[in-house]
């Protein structure tokens, strides 16, 4: 019997569901280029006027790209400096978001344009009523 393999398997996750929890949800792709492509939202994001205390650094250190708050101004130029900072920017700017559109096309849901069915029951309408 070998040996059943159990380092490396948590990636660094050490509460998985803490992670999982709705409050810790990020916010998704699309939503974050939408809000880095609206000029208006962008400076309302970066320059708060008010300050929230469930958040770290009152909410007034944020990274857009990333969706993160950070306690202080000198850990968020830190952190773009990181490797993930960059990463992250790197995939913002070279991926664009998927569409509402393009997702439907995607999972196979087209637009119904009722051709398909509306042909065939008009051929048999025209059968029957030639038929008969
Ligand atoms: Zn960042």
């Amino acid at each position: 019997m070998t040996r059943v393999r159990h380092k490396r398997t948590h990636h660094a996750r050490r509460d998985v569901s803490r992670a999982a929890r709705t409050r810790a949800r990020k916010l998704d792709p699309d939503q974050i280029q939408a809000n880095m492509n609206d000029a208006a939202v962008l400076a309302a994001l970066q320059n708060p006027t008010s300050l929230d205390v469930d958040k770290p650094g009152l909410g007034l250190f944020y990274c857009v790209p990333c969706d993160r708050h950070f306690p202080s101004e000198a850990d968020r130029e830190k952190h773009g400096r990181s490797k993930l900072h960059k990463r992250v920017c790197k995939k913002m700017e070279q991926e664009k978001a998927y569409t509402v559109e393009e997702s439907m096309w995607a999972a196979g849901v087209g637009v119904d344009n009722k051709q398909r069915g509306s042909a065939a029951g008009d051929n048999k309408k025209q059968t029957a009523a030639s038929s008969a």
